[in-house]
């Protein structure tokens, strides 16, 4: 199986040279210029990025259920501390951003040096796409997986993308890819839960897999989602890291804790590792301090969090009843989004419910198409589901 993703780094060519070419034409042309090239839609496997996607967007969307944001965030606790965080926003971050990460570092039970923040996870993975990738060496990934580190490393580097499909039942093949490691890689990486299956692993079976590779290679683990799985401290990797192991976890606000507009992240990894991705990171400095002060009240809010759990598994068991009634099968999520597989072409599928002011996502995998629909508020649901009745 061969995944042929229209990659952002294609998108972001095809963009830029788009609206330079734009600026030189005049508006007659522009929309036919700016219109990214389609040609690849027809090929086997492939995922289209929201941007594209949301260019076709009416103006107002009854429900936005393509990026897996947190609808019932931010906390009020949150809310409330970004505002107080204002009055002092004359002031570079620094002491919000320590104190959040000093936080973190105890509840976690590791050491200062061994976190660092940034806005979101995604610079993290970026940092990790450069650095690795400058390397040259190979990447190895599960397929599909969220693919912004091996596709960067390989589209904007010089690295080899190695890419190990899921297991029958939509995992990654942890044998597999321990097997497909060699003299070449430079970098392991894992997302669990999964995007966009939303799958997790066994935390035994991970935790085993790290110890033995973490040896080899580096193993990156983003969990962006784990938040909503049963048991997160559980299913962490934080402790392989405390063991010593060299394991780098990445975490985000932007699921769960509904920051993905406010964006913080962080990066959890062994000190000479953070070292090594630093100079990569945009540091303190790109983080707000009205959004690290939030971040502090909402990483406290355990009945936000709780609450947001519950309203999120309500949506979703409503979802599941609604794919059932329609005779669709799902993939059980652990996470704020549910794969399922579809009945038509995946881009059609996204127009149609796009035209009906829905916006979903859509995947070209194993000879099928999907739809990722991230889980919104009940009313985003039913407006789905009117959507979905229509077409399906
Ligand atoms: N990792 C995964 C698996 C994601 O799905 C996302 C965003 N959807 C990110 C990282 C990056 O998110 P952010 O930069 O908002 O933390």
């Amino acid at each position: 199986m061969k995944t042929n993703t229209l990659s952002r780094r294609q998108w972001l060519k095809t963009s830029t040279l788009a609206s330079g070419t734009v600026a030189l034409l005049g508006s007659n042309l522009s929309s036919l210029i700016a219109a990214p090239n389609h040609a690849n839609y027809g090929s086997k496997t492939f995922t289209m990025p929201e941007d594209e996607l949301l260019r076709n967007a009416p103006p107002i969307l009854k429900a936005r259920l393509s990026s897996n944001e947190n609808p019932f965030g931010p906390s009020a606790k949150a809310k409330k501390a970004l505002e107080e965080a204002i009055d002092g926003s004359f002031r570079y971050p620094r002491a919000y951003v320590r104190d959040l990460a000093e936080k973190i570092a105890s509840y976690e039970g590791i050491s200062a040096a061994q976190i660092v923040l940034s806005a979101g996870s995604g610079p993290v993975l970026s940092a990790a796409a450069c650095y690795f990738g400058l390397t040259g060496g190979s990447i190895i990934s599960a397929d599909p997986t969220y693919d912004n580190i091996p596709e960067d490393a390989e589209g904007f580097y010089q690295s080899k993308w190695v890419k190990i499909p899921l297991t029958p039942d939509y995992k990654h093949d942890l044998d597999a890819m321990e097997k497909a490691i060699d003299n070449t890689t430079v970098l392991v990486y894992v997302c669990n839960p999964n995007n966009p299956t939303g799958t997790v692993l066994d935390s035994e079976k991970l935790k085993a897999f790290c110890e033995r590779v973490s040896k080899r290679v580096p193993v990156f683990v983003d969990e962006a989602y784990i938040d909503y799985t049963d048991n997160p401290n559980a299913t962490t990797l934080i402790d392989c890291v405390k063991k010593g192991q060299n394991v780098i976890v990445a975490r985000t606000f932007s699921k769960l804790y509904g920051f993905a507009g406010l964006r913080m992240g962080y990066m959890i990894a062994q000190p000479d590792v953070i070292d090594k991705l630093a100079p990569y990171l945009k540091g303190a400095r790109s983080i707000s301090a009205t959004t690290a002060n939030a971040a502090m009240a909402a990483y406290q809010d355990k009945e936000f969090l709780k609450e947001a759990l519950e309203k999120t598994e309500e949506s979703k068991q409503f979802l599941y009843s609604i794919l059932k009634k329609a005779g669709y099968d799902y993939i059980p999520s652990y996470t704020n989004f549910v794969l399922f597989p579809i009945k038509m072409d995946g881009k059609r599928f996204t127009d149609e419910m796009m035209k009906r002011g829905v916006s979903v996502r859509f995947w070209k995998f194993n000879d099928k198409d999907w739809c990722r629909v991230s889980i919104g508020t009940m009313d985003e649901m039913k407006s789905f589901e009117e959507a979905f009745v229509q077409i399906a």
